[in-house]
């Protein structure tokens, strides 16, 4: 059997639909589990998910990761919901479908699996949400898109300690480094030695062997992505939105320029959106004429 590059849920099979026409079907009904280390009802319960989906490399190393620390309960999206932001699925009725004792799939968004994870699966709430390993940066503006923040945010909302990480390093190598980081912030939360209340963090690592860790503000990352315009195969025009490389800005002190020059950056998020250098000198509108 050719070894797996990113083994990290613990795969086994069980007969789910026992089939006698074709044994070899159920081959392939996987059921995912990691390590259970810890049964004790005690034990702090952590939260994970991602907006990659279920299936992606990042979300299997983070849980393995954490799965010492105490009960990891992964609910994740069937599939991939990058940039889909806070969105609730409002008018759609949601599914869970369980892969293993502690981890499940739910057809909604990132925020929807947040909700439904802490509020229902988890019964009540967990000590901790770890949304990621995302594929890619989320980075200035990316923090407003991304499903895997939101997902940390929504955590932060249900006043849950709560972090999200994204990294443009792929290899596996990476991404076990990200996820022990992930490992060592979640065990200071967990401790009470590092207090995150009111505030989300989103953490973004660099290509390559981080130099060491910035805590950083936003930076300015704007896109301007093309919108292309092609023929269906029943002659309707339909449209996709295209890539649009990024018109970064890496200001010293940015979560920009943190990764840019080799380090970790960990930015903290705030809830309120309020512009107050704008509000204190904004001219005043009023109902004058209306
Ligand atoms: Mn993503």
């Amino acid at each position: 059997m050719a070894r797996r590059r990113h083994p990290t849920f613990q795969y086994s099979i069980i007969p789910l639909a026992p089939s006698t026409d074709s044994p070899r079907a159920i081959d392939f009904q996987l059921v995912v589990e990691f390590p259970r280390r810890f049964n004790n009802r005690l034990m702090p319960r952590i939260l994970v998910t991602n907006d990659d989906g279920i299936h992606s490399d990042g979300i299997k190393f983070l849980a393995e990761a954490l799965s010492d620390l105490g009960q990891v309960v992964v609910v994740a999206p069937d599939r991939e919901r990058s940039a889909i932001s806070r969105a609730l699925t409002l008018h759609l009725p949601l599914r869970i479908t369980r892969l293993g004792k502690d981890v499940h799939i739910l057809d909604g968004t990132p925020t929807d699996c947040v909700l439904v994870g802490a509020q229902f699966i988890m019964k009540r709430p967990p000590a901790l949400v770890v949304s990621g390993i995302n594929r890619g940066w989320n980075l200035g503006e990316d923090n407003a898109y991304s499903g895997t923040v939101s997902a940390a945010i929504q955590g932060t909302l249900l006043n849950i300690p709560s972090f999200a990480l994204s990294t443009i390093d792929m290899s596996e190598e990476a991404f076990r480094r990200a996820a022990r980081l992930a490992r060592k912030i979640a065990a200071e939360v967990l401790a009470g030695k590092r207090r995150l209340t009111e505030t989300t963090l989103s953490i973004n690592f660099p290509l390559g062997e981080p130099r060491g860790v910035l805590a950083t503000r936003l930076g300015v990352r704007r896109y301007q992505p093309e919108i292309l315009e092609k023929t269906d195969p029943r002659g309707r025009k339909y449209y996709w939105i295209g890539d649009g490389k990024p018109a970064d800005r890496p200001e010293r002190g940015t979560d920009v320029w943190a990764v840019k020059n080799g380090y970790v950056s960990v930015t903290p998020l705030m809830l309120d959106w309020t512009d107050r250098t704008f509000l204190k000198r904004m001219k005043p509108i009023t109902l004058d004429g209306v």
